[in-house]
């Protein structure tokens, strides 16, 4: 996990899931749901609390970083080896 991918991770998931600005291509939405599904389908994804055991979110337990951003982060590599870079010619970023 580097900065690098924890900003790029929470940005594109902040622009294409939350503030609905960045729209991916159809390859590129496919493969991150490919990520989606292999990490949502992992047994070293964890759900964590803080501040109250109310508020939740999830966590790999193999390289710390917080999902689903971490699905967004073009050039991360799964530390389990279940998925790799997204290719660049699918990202859309020129
Ligand atoms: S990044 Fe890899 S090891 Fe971590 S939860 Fe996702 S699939 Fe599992």
């Amino acid at each position: 996990m580097s900065i690098k991918d924890i900003k790029e991770g929470w940005i594109n998931h902040m622009l294409t899931n939350v503030l609905k600005l960045k729209e991916p291509s159809p390859e590129l939405q496919e493969h991150i749901d490919r990520r989606y599904d292999e990490c949502a389908a992992c047994p070293h994804l964890t759900e964590k609390s803080y501040f109250s055991s109310k508020m939740k979110w999830h966590m790999c337990g193999k390289c710390g970083c917080a999902f689903p951003a971490m699905i967004f982060a073009y050039e991360k590599r799964c530390p389990d080896k279940r998925w790799d870079v997204v290719p660049k010619d699918i990202r859309g970023d020129d």
